[in-house]
């Protein structure tokens, strides 16, 4: 990070000034009730998620990583299948394949939404295709519809990866509300974060609910009794509370990112710059918001010298990546994924950010001409 960022890519620390008191009142009576681990913090943030996505139960674990994993054991797959998700997304989603003993296969995303295509889903699924995993990448929804309808002819579980879309809609509901199980991350700088790991897997499904219930706790059904091989992933009380604080205030969040990505639309104008499409099926939460250049890395240079600090997200498919060379997938395979992995710049994007800094980075961003000049 260079600290000659005057406009930071996220600032935590200016979120946390809006909040203080609430966090701290909610830390304190947590420390002063001296249960740390599944206790009544917990279960009231479960329910309260829950609740808000539109799911009947909430399960609450370690992290963005195992609520992905445990989806994946709790839905039945196995070592040697395989789950399907899509190129271009966050190696833990992959991560979390491989750690249920699974091969991921990928598919390619489509050139505008930058999710999963549905075109390319039907022609992965084998006979080892246990699960279909789609990601709602940068805050808007996968298409979910074709998805579901494709999974539910082959009789295959979907399991949405919602680590970026906390409060993102398709055709009027929430995202996690379609597939058999949702996985939620609370890493600190999603648009719903804890201070340290944590994560969230819902489902309407009683019996999916109980087996992630043991899943979490060494697999037992009462204590000591365990009737499934299980793990210790825990959301601990701390991070409920102060989930449950800042859960009140998403909404208000969400709708301040998309103001802020409204901004940036209407002042950014530069032809080799390509904006973020809003699909015409949902809302988009702007977990991110993600422009396009064929000269990326000298426009990020740029910004930099002028401030503004910017991330790739991300700048190597997975296919790519060394630790997947085993898939044997070569450059070309996944060609949408490649070209975003080599165009992609995420900018600012958190709701505090001042319409002032959204307006000098976009005019910044207008004065950008490639090959280093700027048109002054
Ligand atoms: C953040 C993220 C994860 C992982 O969540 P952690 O809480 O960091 O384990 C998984 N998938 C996607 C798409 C993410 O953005």
């Amino acid at each position: 990070m260079n600290p000659d960022h005057k406009i930071p890519f996220g600032d935590l620390s200016r979120q946390l000034g809006t909040i203080r008191e609430e966090i701290n009142e909610a830390v304190s009576s947590t420390l002063e009730s001296g249960w740390f681990v599944l206790g009544k913090a917990g279960e009231k943030f479960e329910s309260e998620f829950a609740g808000y996505v539109g799911t009947r139960y909430g399960v609450g674990v370690g992290s963005g990583t195992e609520a992905l994993h445990l989806a994946l054991v709790a839905v039945g797959v196995r070592p040697g299948d395989e789950v399907i998700t899509v190129a271009n997304t966050c190696v833990p989603t992959v991560s979390a394949i491989s750690f249920a003993g699974a091969t991921p296969a990928l598919v390619d995303c489509d050139p505008v939404s930058y999710n999963l295509d549905p075109d390319k889903l039907e022609a992965t699924i084998t006979k080892k295709t246990r699960a279909i995993m789609p990601v709602h990448l940068y805050g808007q929804a996968a298409d979910i519809d074709p998805i579901i309808s494709i999974a539910r002819k082959h009789d295959i579980p979907v399991v949405e990866d919602c680590a970026q879309a906390h409060g993102t809609e398709y055709k009027g509901k929430k995202a996690g509300t379609y597939g058999d199980v949702a996985a939620f991350s609370f890493y600190p700088s999603k648009n719903l974060g804890a201070y340290g790991d944590g994560g969230a897997v819902l489902t309407n499904d009683s019996s999916l609910a109980e087996r992630l219930r043991m899943l979490r706790n060494y697999g037992q059904e009462k204590r000591y009794y365990h009737s499934i091989k299980g793990f210790n992933s825990r959301l601990d009380e701390i991070q409920a509370a102060i989930l449950s604080v800042k859960l009140k205030h998403l909404d208000s969040w969400n709708a301040r990112r998309r103001e802020i990505a409204s901004i940036y639309g209407s002042l950014i104008g530069n032809p080799v710059i390509r904006l973020p499409r809003e699909m015409p099926y949902g809302k988009h939460i702007y977990h991110l918001y993600p422009i396009r250049t064929q000269h990326r890395d000298e426009l990020q240079s740029f910004l930099s010298s002028n401030g503004i600090q910017t991330v790739i997200h991300y700048p190597i498919p997975i296919h790519l990546q060394k630790s997947y060379s085993d898939l044997g997938k070569s450059k070309g395979s996944f060609p949408q994924a490649e070209a975003h992995g080599n165009e992609e710049l995420s900018l600012p994007m958190f709701p505090e950010l001042a319409d002032e800094e959204v307006k000098f980075i976009s005019e910044t961003l207008n004065r950008f001409t490639p090959s280093g000049r700027t048109a002054s």
